[in-house]
């Protein structure tokens, strides 16, 4: 292999709110493919999701700051936010390649669950031309059949190379399928439980959870009903 440049992963998400599952996700793969940084781009205006669950893109912005703080090479981007209008990872991917550079190894980075809905992304051929893909593995589907749907949504255009766990098309970049340490937890199930009054301590980091606490995010009840306890 050619001279390396600066590896660089992009995980994006809504992180309505972050939780440990997205951070372990992020650290088991920079570790695994060597990654100097791992970039945290929260959605601004999420194109699939319902927006009235979603808490303003400020905030959802500072918990993740708060949770990427003390890690070095984990880095935060306001892009999405900053940009009006929905958020396209697209173009994203350009924006954030033109910033790091032709030479950098950019390496997508998506949960199963995600990446089995890549075709109603907006262009999303084009992402196979702007990033290495790394698909991880999330709790909710057996391993085997994550593999074989993986398989089936690029196998036409792709071969896959047990050797590099990889799916390879000459000249394209690669798909890779990496297992991770599963971790049954969701933004779903954090804001589930706020709404009723149930810890969320462990699933997401202390730091997050403080600030949850003292912005009373997600709270369908107000402090001043809520039982002691
Ligand atoms: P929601 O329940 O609101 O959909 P979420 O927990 O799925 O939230 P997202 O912000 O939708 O979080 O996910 C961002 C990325 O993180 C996606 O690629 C998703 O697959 C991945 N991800 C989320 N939770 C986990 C987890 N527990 N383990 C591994 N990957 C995860
Ligand atoms: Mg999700």
């Amino acid at each position: 292999m050619a001279a390396s440049g600066v590896r660089i992963g992009l995980l994006g998400g809504t992180f309505n709110p972050i939780h440990l599952g997205h951070l372990r996700a992020a650290e088991e793969i920079a570790e695994a493919f060597a990654l100097d940084r791992v970039w945290f781009v929260p959605a601004g205006q999420p194109p699939h999701k319902d927006p009235s669950p979603v808490v303003s893109f400020a905030h959802r912005l500072e918990m993740v700051r708060r949770a990427a703080a003390g890690r070095p090479g984990f880095v935060v981007s306001d892009m999405e936010g900053r940009r009006g209008g929905p958020s396209y990872t697209v173009e994203t991917l350009a924006r954030v390649r033109r910033r790091i550079g032709r030479r950098a190894d950019l390496f997508f980075l998506t949960g199963l669950d995600a990446f089995l809905m890549i075709h109603t992304w907006h262009e999303f051929r084009r992402l196979f031309e702007q990033a290495h893909f790394v698909v991880f593995s999330r709790p909710g589907s057996s391993p085997v059949r994550m593999e074989r749907l993986l398989r089936e949504k690029v196998s036409e255009r792709y071969d896959w190379r047990p050797d590099l766990r990889a799916y390879v098309r000459p000249d394209w970049n690669r798909v890779y399928f990496h297992r991770i340490t599963l971790l049954d937890v969701s933004s779903t199930q954090v804001r589930g439980r706020l709404a009723r009054g149930a810890s969320i301590r462990y699933l997401v980091p202390e730091a997050v959870r403080e600030y949850i606490e003292s912005n009373r995010l997600y709270a369908s009840v107000g402090p001043e009903e809520k039982g002691q306890g």
